[in-house]
C-alpha cells in the first residue's frame, strides 16, 4: 500500500470531530487494506509503530526533526525554527516545507507504508555511537521520499503527536463495520447509509441475541431482527451490536494490540477473537474498582458474603514470568524489570512456575522502622535509569499480591475470585517485607467488614478493597467485581497539556499548569489550572523546578509567558468541588485544585475520564 493513501486519510480524519465520521472513514479504509499491510496500518492509525504495551519508543527530539527538515529541504535551520515558531507544530513545517521543493523530486518512486513502517521501527532500536547520524539518515530518507502531506503526518508520526483524534472507540467501532456483518436495523443516524454499504453477501435473520450467539457468522454480511415491532428490532439490533463491541473490547484486553484484534477478525470474524487469549510476557490493563460509599453500599454492590483487603499505599504491579525469565510491569504497561531488581530475586526464590501472571502492590517500607512508607518514597523508583542497586537498599518494597491471571499455560481470569484467590495461596511462599498476600477476610457481617476497615485505617493504610467472591477477572474494566472504600474524597488524574512561566523571583519555572481529563473518544478536555500545592524546595514533594524540568522538553508552542505541552505528564488534583464552567473545554472546572503527586505510573489514556467526573459531579 503506497503511504499517501493512508497520508489522505489521516487527513479526512483530522478534517472532522465527528465520531462516527471518524468510525466511517477508518472502515472504508481498512475495507481496501490488504491482509498483509493490515497490522501496522492499524499501528499507523493510531501514530504507533509498536503495540502499546511495549515499551518500546519512536523516542525522536524536536530539534533532530528540525535538523532532518533542514536536511532534506536545504532551508536553513532558522529560517525553519521560525516558521516553527509561527505554526506551533512541526508536522505543518515539514509539510509547508517540503511542498516547496516538491518539484525537484518528482519521479521518484511512491513512498510504501511498509518502508514508513519500518524507518520508524528502526528509530527505536538504534543504540551506541554514531546514533544521532544513523537517525537523521533514516529520518532524511523517509522526508526526501515524501510529498507534501506524507511529510506533515510522517513528522506527527514520529514525534508521537498524530492529532488525528481516532482512540480506542473509533478503532473498536471500525472494526465491527468492517468485518462483522451489519445490523439492518441499527440506528447509526447519518451513517446508516455508509455503515450498510460496507457489506455484501447473505442476510442471517434472528429473533434476538442468544440465538445470535449460537450461530456461526462467516458466510452472512448482514442481520436482521425478526419482529414485527419496528422499536423492538431496533433495540434487539442495538443489543446485538454491543455484544459485538464487547466482544471485541474483550478480546483487546487480553492483548492491548489493535493490529492482532484486526488480524483475527479479518481471518475468521467474530469467531476469530477467540484465538486471542493472555500471554505472559504480554502486560495487560488491570483490572480496577468502583468506589463504593460505605460498608453498606460494598456489600450490595459485590453481594454477601465478600472478600475485604487491605488497600495498600503503593503501585500497581503485574508479574510476569514466561519460560522462567521474569518482567515485571506498572499499571501503564511500564517495563521495570531493570529498576526492581530486588523484586526480580524474591519472585525467583519464592515462585515457582515456568509461566505465570500476577497482579500486586509494591509498597515501600521504613528499613529501621520496618513500617509502611507513602507511595511518594518509592515512586522515584520506577523511572530510575541510573543507581537502581543504591535506591534498592534505601526504598526497598514489599510485594502485596493480590490476584493471578495465568498459570502454566492456562488463562485463570475466568476463575471465580475465591478459586484464584486460592491457588495463589498455594502457589506464594509468603515472607515478610519480601513478598506477602493481601490481608484478608472472607464476611457477610457489616460489623466484621466495618472492624477490618478500621483495621486498616489504623494500620496506615488508604482504606480497603471488597471483591465479589464468584467474580471473573476483567482486565481494564472498572464494572462489576471489586470496590474500594476509601474516606478521603476521590482524586483526579489529570494530564498537563499548557504552563505558564512564573513571575518575580520564580520567572525560571513554570508554576500555574493547564489540566485535562480525557473523553471516550480519547480527546483531552480542559477542565482547569492549578498552582497550588507544589513545593519550592527539594525534598518536600512535588517541586516546581522537578515540573519545569519534565515539562520544558514537551513544549509544542509558546506564545508570551504561556507554553503549549504534549500530553505525557499525569498528575494527582485534590480539590474541593467540581462546578460547571464554560471556560474550559470539559465544561467543568475544579474549585481550589491542589496537586497530591505526580503519576509516573499512569498512562495518559487512563486518566479521569469525563463520564467519572460527570458522575463525581452528579453525586457531590
Ligand atoms: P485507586 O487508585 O484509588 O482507584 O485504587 C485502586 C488501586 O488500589 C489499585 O489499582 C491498586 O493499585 C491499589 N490496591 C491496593 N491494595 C489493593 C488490593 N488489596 N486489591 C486491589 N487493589 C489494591
Amino acid at each position: 500500500m503506497k503511504y499517501l493513501s493512508l497520508a489522505e486519510t489521516y487527513q479526512q480524519l483530522e478534517s472532522t470531530s465527528k465520531r462516527l465520521d471518524k468510525t466511517t472513514i477508518v472502515a472504508q479504509f481498512l475495507q481496501k487494506t490488504k491482509v498483509e499491510d493490515l497490522e501496522i496500518t492499524t499501528l499507523l492509525l493510531q501514530g504507533i509503530v509498536f503495540p502499546i504495551w511495549d515499551s518500546k519508543r519512536i523516542g525522536i527530539a524536536d530539534r533532530l526533526v528540525l535538523k532532518a527538515i533542514n536536511i532534506s529541504t536545504g532551508i536553513s535551520l532558522d529560517d525553519l525554527e521560525k516558521l516553527w515558531k509561527k505554526t506551533g507544530d512541526l508536522g505543518l513545517v515539514a509539510e509547508q516545507t517540503i511542498a516547496t521543493k516538491k518539484q525537484a523530486t518528482l519521479f521518484s518512486s511512491p513512498l510504501q507504508v511498509k518502508k514508513v513502517f519500518s524507518n520508524l521501527q528502526k528509530l527505536a532500536t538504534i543504540e551506541g555511537t554514531g546514533t544521532v547520524d544513523s537517525k537523521l539518515k533514516i529520518i532524511a530518507e523517509l522526508l526526501t521520499s515524501a510529498s507534501h502531506i506524507e511529510a506533515k503526518y510522517i513528522t506527527r508520526t514520529l514525534l508521537e503527536d498524530l492529532r488525528i483524534g481516532v482512540g480506542d472507540g473509533v478503532i473498536r467501532d471500525s472494526f465491527a463495520y468492517t468485518y462483522l456483518p451489519k445490523l439492518q436495523e441499527l440506528e447509526l443516524g447519518e451513517s446508516n447509509k455508509e455503515y450498510l454499504s460496507l457489506s455484501k453477501g447473505k442476510t442471517l435473520i434472528v429473533e434476538n441475541k442468544e440465538e445470535l450467539t449460537k450461530k456461526r457468522l462467516d458466510n452472512y454480511g448482514f442481520i436482521s431482527i425478526n419482529d414485527p415491532d419496528k422499536n423492538k428490532q431496533r433495540i434487539i439490533a442495538r443489543e446485538i451490536y454491543n455484544y459485538f463491541l464487547e466482544q471485541i473490547d474483550d478480546a483487546y484486553s487480553k492483548c492491548n494490540d489493535w493490529s492482532k484484534v484486526a488480524a483475527a477478525l479479518a481471518e475468521k470474524g467474530l469467531a476469530g477473537l477467540q484465538t486471542i487469549s493472555l500471554t505472559p510476557g504480554n502486560p495487560i490493563k488491570p483490572m480496577l474498582f468502583q468506589k463504593a460509599k460505605d460498608i453498606k453500599d460494598a456489600f450490595a454492590m459485590i453481594s454477601k458474603p465478600a472478600a475485604f483487603e487491605y488497600k495498600y499505599d503503593g503501585f500497581r504491579l503485574q508479574i510476569h514470568i514466561y519460560r522462567g525469565d521474569i518482567q515485571l510491569f506498572t499499571r501503564g504497561f511500564e517495563n521495570v524489570t531493570a529498576q526492581f531488581p530486588d523484586v526480580v530475586k524474591t519472585v525467583k526464590e519464592h515462585i515457582t512456575a515456568d509461566y505465570i501472571i500476577l497482579d500486586g502492590e509494591a509498597v515501600g517500607y521504613d528499613k529501621k522502622t520496618n513500617k509502611y512508607l507513602p507511595f511518594q518514597h518509592v515512586s522515584q523508583r520506577i523511572k530510575r535509569k541510573f543507581d537502581i542497586e543504591k535506591l534498592a537498599k534505601e526504598f526497598p518494597v514489599e510485594l502485596n499480591l493480590f490476584d493471578i491471571m495465568y498459570y502454566n499455560g492456562k488463562s485463570t481470569i475466568e476463575f471465580p475470585f475465591h478459586e484464584r484467590r486460592a491457588l495463589l495461596n498455594k502457589i506464594i511462599e509468603p515472607k515478610a517485607r519480601a513478598i506477602v498476600l493481601s490481608q484478608i477476610i472472607v464476611t457477610d457481617n457489616e460489623e466484621e467488614a466495618t472492624k477490618f476497615y478500621h483495621k486498616a485505617l489504623d494500620a496506615g493504610e488508604e482504606g480497603i478493597m471488597g471483591k465479589n467472591l464468584d467474580g471473573i477477572y476483567k482486565p481494564g474494566s472498572r464494572v462489576g467485581f471489586g470496590v474500594k472504600i476509601k474516606p478521603v474524597m476521590e482524586s483526579l488524574d489529570l494530564v498537563i497539556t499548557g504552563a505558564e512561566w512564573g513571575e518575580g523571583k520564580r520567572t525560571s519555572w513554570l508554576t500555574s499548569f493547564t489540566l485535562a481529563c480525557i473523553d471516550e473518544n480519547g480527546d483531552f478536555l480542559e477542565i482547569g489550572k492549578v498552582g497550588t500545592g507544589f513545593k519550592e524546595l527539594e525534598g518536600e514533594g512535588v517541586t516546581f523546578q522537578q515540573m519545569t524540568e519534565l515539562l520544558k522538553q514537551l513544549i509544542i508552542s509558546e506564545k508570551g509567558k504561556v507554553a503549549r505541552v504534549k500530553p505525557k505528564i499525569v498528575i494527582e488534583v485534590n480539590f474541593e468541588e467540581i462546578q460547571v464552567s464554560p471556560s474550559y473545554s470539559s465544561g467543568f472546572a475544579l474549585r481550589f485544585p491542589r496537586v497530591v503527586r505526580l503519576r509516573e505510573d499512569r498512562r495518559v489514556d487512563e486518566i479521569s475520564d469525563l463520564r467519572q467526573i460527570k458522575e463525581m459531579f452528579g453525586t457531590q
